[in-house]
């Protein structure tokens, strides 16, 4: 079991109150609205934490992803990246979607 299997593991453990918090404490540090992909619809409907939450309402394509620099991504061990577009972690691991990002940020 790697280092994202555990966290979502210890999730599933959560109080609905500590899930909550937890929720809360993700979107704050969700670095979404920076990127470029970011649109104008999703920062109106304050889209966060695609990685978990899967795809948005708003963004339908975007060449950079900004992922790999949020301290969840790397906290959490996660391997891929534009969940806005391609869906969240947990899925993207059963079904690589190889989005094309050639201008990935790191
Ligand atoms: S990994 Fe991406 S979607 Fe998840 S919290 Fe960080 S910036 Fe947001
Ligand atoms: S491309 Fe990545 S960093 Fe950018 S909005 Fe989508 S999930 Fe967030």
């Amino acid at each position: 079991m790697d280092r994202f299997e555990k966290a979502v593991e210890a999730m599933s453990k959560k109080t609905k109150g500590e899930g909550k918090h937890l929720n809360a404490d993700l979107r704050d540090r969700c670095e979404c609205p920076a990127c470029p992909t970011y649109v104008k619809c999703a920062r109106q409907n304050d889209e966060k934490l695609f990685c978990f939450w899967g795809e948005s309402d708003c963004i339908s394509g975007g060449q950079t992803c900004i992922c790999p620099s949020c301290t969840v991504w790397q906290e959490m061990g996660m391997k891929n990246r534009f969940y806005c577009i391609d869906g969240p972690e947990i899925v993207q691991r059963e079904t690589p979607k190889n989005h094309k990002d050639p201008e990935l940020v790191v």
